[in-house]
C-alpha cells in the first residue's frame, strides 16, 4: 500500500487539549483501489498550561485512532462511586497509571483513594484465607498452619462478617492439640469466640491465654489485645 498526506488538515475539538489536528492521508493498493483517511496528527504538541503535569508520550500505550495521548494531566474531581465523597483523581496520580503501571485509556478512577485502599486489603485478606485454608489442606497436622488458618478465618470475618467460624475454632484447638505450647492458638480461639457471639467463652480462653503465655515475640502484642478485651482492670499474671 502507498500513502501520502493530501495536505488537507482539519482539528477536533477536545475538552481537555482543545484542538487537535488531523491530516488527511490517500492510500493506494496494488490492484488499483484507493481511497483517502482522516489520522491524528501525532507530531502535534499542545501548549503546556503551568498548573498542568506534562505527559511523557513514549511511556504511553493507546490507540491513536481512539484517544489522543495524554499531553498532559490536570486534577479531575470526582464523585466515589462507594463512599459517595468527593474526591480528586490528581494529575500525579493519572500520570503513575497511563505511564508506570500503563493503564490502558479507558480506565479512569471511580473509586477515592481510601476506598481503592481498603478495596485492596479486602483482596489481600481474602488471598490470605485461601491461601492458608490450602496449606491446611495439604499439612493437616501442622500445628503452626492451624494457627495461620484460624487467623485468617478471623480477618476475614472482622472484614466482611461471613466465615466459618466453627472451622476457625476447631482449627484453633487441633493447634493445642498437637502442639500445647502453641499459645497463640489460645488467643485466637478466644478471639473467634468473640466474634462468634458467645462472650463467656471468650473471656475464659483470654483468661487462659494470659495465664500460659509469655510477653514474649508475637504473644506479647497479642496479650495486650486480649488485656484489652477483658477491660483495663483485667490483671493476669502469666502463671509461674
Ligand atoms: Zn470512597
Amino acid at each position: 500500500m502507498t500513502r501520502r498526506e493530501t495536505g488537507q488538515r482539519r482539528s477536533e475539538d477536545h475538552p481537555l487539549f482543545g484542538d487537535l489536528p488531523f491530516v488527511e492521508v490517500s492510500y493506494a493498493l496494488p490492484d488499483g483501489r484507493g481511497g483517502t483517511f482522516w489520522e491524528r496528527d501525532l507530531e502535534y504538541r499542545p501548549p503546556v498550561p503551568p498548573e498542568a503535569v506534562p505527559g511523557d508520550i513514549e511511556k504511553q500505550e493507546f490507540c491513536s485512532w481512539c484517544h489522543p495521548p495524554h499531553y498532559y494531566y490536570v486534577d479531575e474531581p470526582k464523585w466515589c462511586v462507594e463512599c459517595r465523597k468527593r474526591f480528586v483523581f490528581s494529575a500525579e496520580e493519572q500520570k503513575f497509571w497511563f505511564e508506570e503501571l500503563k493503564f490502558n485509556f479507558h480506565s479512569i478512577a471511580i473509586r477515592c483513594q481510601e476506598c481503592r485502599r481498603s478495596q485492596r486489603r479486602g483482596k489481600a485478606t481474602k488471598i490470605q484465607l485461601q491461601e492458608a485454608s490450602r496449606v491446611v489442606e495439604e499439612h493437616p497436622d501442622d500445628a503452626s498452619s492451624l494457627v495461620t488458618y484460624a487467623e485468617a478465618i478471623h480477618a476475614h470475618y472482622s472484614e466482611f462478617r461471613e466465615g466459618k467460624l466453627d472451622t476457625g475454632l476447631a482449627a484453633a484447638r487441633r493447634a493445642l492439640t498437637l502442639a500445647p505450647e502453641l499459645h497463640e492458638a489460645r488467643f485466637w480461639e478466644a478471639a473467634l469466640q468473640e466474634l462468634a457471639g458467645r462472650p463467656a467463652k471468650a473471656r475464659q480462653a483470654y483468661e487462659l491465654f494470659l495465664q500460659e503465655s509469655e510477653p514474649v515475640g508475637r504473644c506479647r502484642t497479642l496479650r495486650e489485645q486480649a488485656l484489652g478485651q477483658l477491660g483495663h482492670d483485667a490483671v493476669v499474671e502469666p502463671a509461674s
